[in-house]
């Protein structure tokens, strides 16, 4: 069979699915690997790259696939040139593109999400969410000490001493301790702060100060975050002010499931930080963790330059490319079995990836939503 990587075209979207490492992989499972011109340029990636890895480099590669691999979901004019019972792997936010749901549905193709990995040991090799918010906090990390005009480290030199930056940082899962770990190699002083009983011994894991403000954490199913009522809300916004104004660079990155991401700082905190810092907003395209961040934009508040996220991960294509191809590879390892690619639907891992199949959707919130 036929695996196609398809060329992204969303503007902004510079990853590419599947790295020239990995082709020998599928082809040593018994794939064809097909890529379309130009697929890897975001990422740095050349199409001689794909050809000597062994893969075919063509323009015609989807429509005779048998799985289409992308990061971004294919568009409904390409989804048109594939064939019905084709497959499809890539990010794919089903219950926000219902119109797609359905031309996948009367087009017969199979489509997995990654973003509907579950969140279990059998399948953290295959957790694109948590390589890309790696990746992510890596770069809000590096954003914020290429803005401070001021050094993250610590350094004692004979014309005196230049005190080491101090950095907090909001949200303290994949990213957040992402960020705090990488803010610590460059020296700075971290503080982090996150809902969830567990977050504090984890921030200090990644040499960070877990800030303890004597509130009940904030826990729901899983061990996850739950959303603020505007009381928490309000109490937490109170009891972190002194940290933020503190700060020489503040980095957000608090989300919920399924949810709005929280506001947690507002502009009048950030108004009270000094002339010159920075603040990283991760979730900017996701709602918003601080008051008046612009996705992909940076704006000014008091003194404070705010610097809003957009497609982070994007923002360093090779490394996002590489973790995101291998959680892909991980995904067809899985769906293959002695006779080739065959999803097996009652793998718990397969079933809350799939949104479509034979004629049907399979996702539940999905159909939920398609059949109001
Ligand atoms: P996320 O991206 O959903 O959210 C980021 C963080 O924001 C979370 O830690 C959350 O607690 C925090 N947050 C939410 N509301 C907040 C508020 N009001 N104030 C401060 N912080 C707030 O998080 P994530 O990276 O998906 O990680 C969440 C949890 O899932 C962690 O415990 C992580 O270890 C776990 N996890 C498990 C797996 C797995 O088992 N395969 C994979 C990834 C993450």
């Amino acid at each position: 069979m036929l695996i196609a990587v398809a060329r992204e075209n969303q503007t902004g979207e510079a990853r590419v699915a599947l790295v020239p490492e990995l082709v020998p992989k599928l082809i040593t499972a018994g794939y064809e690997v097909a890529v379309q011109p130009g697929a890897g340029r975001g990422a740095m990636i050349s199409d001689e790259e794909y050809t000597a890895a062994g893969a075919l480099v063509t323009e015609d590669a989807l429509s005779s696939a048998g799985l289409v691999i992308s990061v971004q979901p294919l568009d409904p004019d390409r989804l048109g040139q594939l064939t019905a019972g084709a497959a499809t792997v890539s990010f794919f936010p089903a219950t926000q593109r219902l119109t797609e749901v359905v031309i996948r549905r009367e087009l017969q193709l199979t489509s997995f999400a990654m973003e509907s990995v579950p969140r279990i040991s059998r399948a953290q090799t295959m957790d694109a969410l948590s390589s890309q918010a790696l990746v992510a906090g890596y770069r809000a990390a590096i954003v914020a000490a290429g803005r401070l005009r001021k050094f993250f480290g610590l350094s004692m030199t004979a014309a005196g001493t230049v005190p080491p930056a101090q950095v907090v940082v909001l949200g303290a899962g994949v990213a957040g301790l992402q960020a705090i770990a990488t803010c610590r190699r460059l020296g700075a002083v971290v503080k982090g702060y996150d809902v969830r009983t567990a977050a504090a011994e984890e921030i200090r894991s990644m040499g960070g100060v877990a800030i303890e403000l004597g509130l009940p954490p904030l826990e729901g199913a899983g061990g996850y975050a739950r959303e603020m009522t505007e009381e928490r809300a309000l109490q937490q916004r109170e009891l972190l002010t002194p940290y933020i104004a503190a700060a020489d660079a503040l980095i957000t990155t608090a989300a919920v499931p399924g949810r709005q991401a929280p506001l947690l700082v507002t502009a009048a905190m950030v108004e009270q930080m000094q002339l010159g810092s920075v603040v990283v907003d991760l979730a900017a395209d996701s709602g918003g963790n601080v008051e008046g961040s612009v996705p992909g934009g940076v704006v000014q508040i008091g003194g404070a330059q705010v610097w809003g996220g957009a497609g982070v991960p994007s923002q360093m294509p090779g490394p996002a490319s590489r973790l995101y191809a291998q959680n892909v590879v991980n995904v067809i390892m899985l769906m293959t079995g002695e006779r080739g690619f065959a999803p097996d639907f009652s793998d718990e891992i397969v079933a809350s990836m799939c949104i479509t199949h034979a004629g049907e959707v399979r996702h539940q919130p999905t159909l939920t939503l398609i059949a109001q």
